[in-house]
């Protein structure tokens, strides 16, 4: 992380040189380096305001750092940093009135202007820095580029515009002549390095980068040449600055300019302080978080922390994200697309990873993730582990436990007639699941009476419309491969029920669910040093949602039961406050990585590879 901050800082001292360089013949002059500007720390917003600012992980956001440290804004105004990590998420931001400033790739301000959107560009503050790259030596033109595969970072960003541009002006229509394949910047830089991609658009740092990893990487054609060939000017091409709203500078005036004006100071300071711009971007971007379980409450700790310039990684048990929502929720309530669509617009878009498939406990422990560099840790691993009702029959191929079953349903073969122990939400869904599956009858026990139903009265009444029954005061005694044993339940003088003796009753029944309740795993906590848990295993936390051990946080129904996906999200918001607040508590990171100087094996291009013998 420190190499891509350090070159993050490198990046920003050259871009906004570049800034400074404007030859007078630039559309708009760089309002953020001029002069001009009266001293940011001149004047001050009356009553305190927060403006909410989105930004980038890369060089327009190291002023708004510095500008948010040094106050110089003045102690009336709070800066309320966001961090965006594509240009189609910012798209977004700005559609959906998200944030007040914006830092902007161009292109993305001038869509949104050209949609007739109230956008206003305020400064351009970089320029140039983008080239073509290759490590094909006989590459010499665009038209050169005829049947290959172009790898180019972020869509619709200027750099993307701009390649498009010189490729049509090469006479090669894209798809058809060309194919162009998106990644990310450090992706793209990767695969160039690596030998992977033949043919890149890169910017600054990540062109230095991958030439320093590869020395078959070369600078190809500067698009600031190329831009000057194609249209006969003298002209820079200008790639990104800060805008808002008309609206907000009409209701904002003084504090606009005094956004303006420190800005330009705060480019000057990041120019002459490269090491402490470094240590500022350590401390508020990139800093890497865990967060364990993809529900709500582990899905919404993710998503603020990774607005706020955190680099999120999520490890989840099951193959997909949504926890309960998913796998427990039936897709009748809840449709899977739309935990899809909130994996694309909310975890990718972010660029939030996901690693599936892995149960923290097992190979991978906590301990493992702080020596990975994960500086806290977020639980949210739910409630996973059914509650069996340990009577005999229990392990039978005709029974299944509730959360089981409805992960995957359709896996189960519990026949057509069905009996569902348990009248909470989770065996309502159980009993609606099973009538969904084909089963021609399902019946719902309850070892009390109806005034005990625990699962919501909708719930219970769509059931029943559905065609369950139900069967009360009845408690199961053993389940066999063709039914169930009951034994009757009254209620005594002290409102209990129990069991009456010689009552005994086989119903019968093709399969079982069993659905009473579920409890916490305890491998994640018996595989981590210093984590305690309370009598039902739920994790302990304090009010700010820590647990017992430095750095891990818990929030959900592992910590509060089972509860509801709204409480579950509510309480993540507040951890999510107390994560942010104990990562900035802690010292910047200086240990060396000794593995800074090494050389990198050159993977041989895939020209090499192809003409290689595979015996
Ligand atoms: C059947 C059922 C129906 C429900 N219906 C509703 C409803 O209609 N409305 C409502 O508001 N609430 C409902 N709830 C409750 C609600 O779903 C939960 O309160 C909520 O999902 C809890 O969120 P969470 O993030 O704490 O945990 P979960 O949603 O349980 O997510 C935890 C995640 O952690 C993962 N995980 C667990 N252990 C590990 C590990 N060691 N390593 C990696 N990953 C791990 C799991 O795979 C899971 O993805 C229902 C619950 C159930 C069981």
């Amino acid at each position: 992380m420190k190499r891509a901050l350090a070159s993050l800082v490198a990046s920003a001292m050259l871009l906004f040189a570049l800034a400074g360089c404007s030859n007078g013949n630039n559309p708009a002059e760089n309002p953020a380096a001029s002069p001009t500007s009266p001293p940011a720390s001149s004047t001050q917003a009356a009553e305190p305001v927060t403006i909410s600012v989105g930004v980038p992980t890369a060089p327009p956001a190291l002023p708004v750092l510095h500008m948010m440290e040094a106050g110089l804004l003045g102690e009336n105004v709070t800066i309320d940093l966001n961090v965006w990590n594509s240009p189609e998420e910012l798209l977004a931001m700005v559609q959906g009135g998200e944030h007040d400033l914006y830092a902007f790739p161009l292109t993305v301000v001038s869509t949104l202007y050209n949609k007739g959107l109230d956008v206003r560009l305020m400064n351009v503050n970089t320029w140039g820095v983008t080239y073509f790259m290759t490590t094909d030596p006989a590459f010499e033109t665009w038209a050169d580029l005829a049947g290959k595969t172009v790898y180019i970072p972020l869509q619709s960003s200027p750099p993307d515009a701009l390649t498009q541009y010189f490729l049509n002006e090469a006479g090669l229509t894209v798809g058809e002549d060309v194919e162009i394949v998106y990644a990310s910047t450090a992706e793209v830089a990767a695969l160039l390095a690596s030998g992977e991609a033949e043919y890149a658009t890169l910017i600054e740092p990540q062109v230095t980068s991958a030439m320093s990893q590869n020395s078959e990487v070369r600078r190809a054609l500067s698009f600031e040449e190329e831009w000057q060939r194609v249209t006969g000017t003298d002209t820079m091409i200008p790639n990104a600055g800060f805008g808002t709203t008309q609206g907000f500078i009409d209701e904002n005036p003084e504090l606009t300019e005094q956004f303006q004006a420190a800005y330009a100071e705060s480019v000057q300071w990041v120019l002459d302080h490269p090491a402490e711009a470094a240590a500022l971007a350590e401390e508020h971007l990139g800093m890497k978080a865990a967060v364990v379980g993809a529900g709500p409450a582990g899905l919404t700790i993710a998503v603020l922390l990774a607005r706020w310039g955190y680099d999120i990684t999520i490890f989840d048990a099951r193959d997909k994200i949504g926890g309960v929502m998913r796998y427990g929720i039936p897709n009748y309530r809840l449709p899977d697309s739309v935990l899809d669509d909130f994996q694309y617009r909310h975890l990718e878009l972010k660029g939030i990873h996901v690693r599936p498939n892995t149960t923290i406990g097992k190979t991978i422990t906590i301990d493992d993730l702080f020596r990975d560099g994960y500086k806290s840790v977020f639980i949210g691993a739910g409630l996973w582990k059914a509650n069996a009702m340990h009577i005999k029959g229990e392990t039978l191929g005709n029974v299944a436990f509730g959360i089981d079953y409805l992960a995957n349903s359709k896996a189960f073969r519990l026949g057509d007639d069905i009996a569902v122990i348990g009248v909470g939400n989770s065996a309502m869904d159980c009993a609606r699941t099973a009538i969904r599956n084909g089963a021609r009858h399902v019946t719902c026990y309850a070892r009390r009476d109806e005034s005990c139903i625990s699962a919501s009265a909708y719930e219970v009444s769509y059931a029943r419309l559905e065609g369950v029954g139900f069967r009360f005061c009845k408690a199961p005694v053993e389940i066999r491969e063709n039914g169930l044993i009951c034994r009757d339940t009254v209620k005594n003088e002290e409102g209990k029920f129990v069991q009456v003796e010689g009552s005994e009753t086989f119903y019968p029944h093709t399969g079982v669910i069993v659905s009473v309740s579920q409890g916490s795993e305890s491998n994640l906590v018996k595989t981590t040093t210093g984590i305690e848990t309370n009598q039902k295993g739920l994790l302990t936390v304090s009010e700010d949602g820590s647990t017992t051990r430095e750095g891990v946080f818990a929030g959900g129904d592992a910590v509060m039961g089972a509860r509801t996906v709204v409480e579950a999200v509510a309480i993540a918001k507040q951890v999510a406050e107390s994560m942010d607040k104990y990562m900035k508590s802690l010292p910047a990171d200086t240990t060396p990585d000794p593995y800074a100087d090494i050389p990198t094996f050159q993977t041989p291009t895939s020209d090499v590879l192809g003409k290689q013998e595979v015996k």
